[in-house]
């Protein structure tokens, strides 16, 4: 083949494309038995990501630590990557670096000698240790593994520094579960290690965010001061992943927040946890009731108007603190745009895709529209959510087509089901479904997590009312850009 000449002075910028051909230009139907995800052996554009991922989010949200990966480069390198381009901020994370020796005689060595490293480099205050595939299908013994490697710190560094550090092992391995898996084993691993004993309560509630952006972390604090109550939320990366830049002030360098140990080891005195995502953080909110007595309010995830109000009310009735006439205005203004929108969003054909829970929250805020969803495509499989979101349908009363509901299948069996609608006027998810909207030319409002393909998400809240006020502005606003590009057709 005869390459094209690149000439001398370079290439214009105007002329820099990269040409996106679109594989079917006109729509070929594929074979019907194809497309469900159960009958293939490949997933084709998966809907998730890996179980690590998760349980290193969590360990990121803790004061001062380092997620120590036990496992090869790459399962570090994609995630440290897939971090920088979300929250653009460096993620500190540490591995095993297995190599052939490892996969043969187990990661022991590697282990040991990697928390050596990284405790006289760091001076970390905890250490989470997130196993992967390799180490889980070697089967390295990680309990004994993490004895001996604190027997060797011991040694170097004497015993009452050694054990000052506190190390959480999280079982992640990738081929049983999703980020979303790894996010709720690592909220269960933590509870365990370091809520061990019941003391005096501290009249505080406890927060499990689930995989929320920095910007909702906020939003769910703003909540909590506004009722005036005191809260521990656990792995809070609304600061460890979204710092001021200023001048580091000591080396190494530590992003500012983060939930301290001491607050983990407290969360067993609290008087109620909330796991917001319930399939990210609902294992450790039911440890901490089954073995503390510790009550677990799992959901429904703060987002939109019936949301947010089953939030604050729960928080009320818990804590016996009224909702603030703030909040209460602040849901009226949510309210109001409701109404002042409604001709643009009533019968709308809306898809949904990402994690579960974030499905799950937007569906109910999006049924509040008047809007009408075709699919709605959870990435991670689980045993409730096609049970949630019927109950959701049920409860406002949707009495349109069925949208179909794929419960942790890929995105080819999504795309393929929207390509056969006679109408679809949005999609709300992550940045996978980018090329899925280019395709079926409809806009797409990026929610959840990855969004890698524009800037300032993760700061922007979708929960509570003010969150649910940006992200109606933003349904509308996108299907305004799309059905009159035209600006004289834009008033509202
Ligand atoms: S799927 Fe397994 S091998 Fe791949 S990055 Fe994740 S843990 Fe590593």
């Amino acid at each position: 083949m005869q390459l094209k000449e690149i000439p001398i002075a370079g290439i214009p910028y105007d002329q820099i494309k990269i040409a996106k051909v679109p594989a079917t230009p006109e729509y070929c139907e594929r074979p019907a038995e194809l497309i469900p995800s159960t009958s293939r052996s490949v997933v084709i554009n998966p809907n998730r990501t890996c179980m690590p991922l998760g349980a290193m989010w969590a360990v990121l949200g803790v004061k001062k630590a380092v997620p120590f990966v036990q496992g090869a480069q790459g399962c570090t390198t994609y995630v440290r990557y897939t971090f920088s381009r979300i929250f653009k901020e460096p993620a500190v994370i540490a591995t095993a670096s297995f190599h052939e020796d490892a996969a043969v005689f187990g990661g022991r060595r590697n282990l040991v000698e990697g928390i050596r490293n990284l405790v006289v480099r760091y001076w970390p205050e905890l250490i989470g240790v997130v196993t992967t595939c390799s180490s889980e299908i070697i089967g390295d013994d990680m309990v004994s593994f993490i004895k001996m490697a604190r027997a060797n710190l011991r040694k170097e560094i004497g015993a009452e520094k050694a054990d000052q550090i506190p190390i959480v092992l999280v079982n992640t391995p990738s081929f049983a579960g999703s980020h979303v898996e790894g996010y709720d084993r690592a909220s269960r691993a933590f509870v365990e290690t370091l809520a061990t004993t019941r003391g005096e309560p501290n009249g505080k509630v406890n927060i499990i965010p689930g995989l929320l952006y920095p910007g909702d972390i906020r939003e769910i604090k703003h909540l909590l001061r506004h009722m005036g109550i005191e809260a521990i939320v656990l792995f809070d990366i609304s600061d460890t992943l979204d710092a001021p830049l200023e001048p580091p002030t000591s080396v190494p360098y530590w992003a500012p927040g983060g939930t301290e140990v001491e607050e983990i080891k407290d969360m067993a005195n609290s008087l109620a946890t909330f796991a917001l995502q319930p399939h990210a953080g609902q294992a450790g909110a039911r440890y901490l009731e089954r073995k503390y007595g510790v009550r677990a309010v799992v959901g429904p995830p703060p987002v939109g108007v019936q949301g947010t109000d089953a939030f604050l009310k729960a928080l009320r009735e818990i804590t016996g603190k009224p909702i603030s006439r703030s909040l209460l205005e602040e849901r009226g203004r949510l309210v109001d745009s409701l109404a002042d929108t409604l001709h643009h969003t009533m019968m709308k054909k809306v898809a949904v895709m990402g994690d579960p829970d974030i499905v799950l929250g937007v569906t109910r805020f999006v049924l509040e529209m008047g809007m009408e969803p075709v699919a709605l495509a959870g990435g991670t499989a689980s045993k409730t959510f096609v049970h949630d979101v019927e109950a959701i349908l049920a409860e406002a009363g949707y009495e349109g087509e069925p949208p179909l509901i794929i419960n942790g299948g890929d995105l080819f069996e999504f795309e393929e089901y929207l390509k056969k609608q006679p109408r679809l006027d949005l999609i709300i998810g992550n940045s996978r479904a980018v090329d899925i909207s280019r395709e079926l030319q409809v806009p797409l409002v990026r929610v959840g997590f990855p969004i890698y393909d524009r800037f300032g998400y993760q700061k922007r809240p979708i929960v509570g009312y003010r969150g649910g006020e940006m992200l109606l502005a933003e349904i509308v606003n996108s299907m305004l850009d799309y059905q009159y590009p035209d600006d004289r057709t834009q008033q509202l």
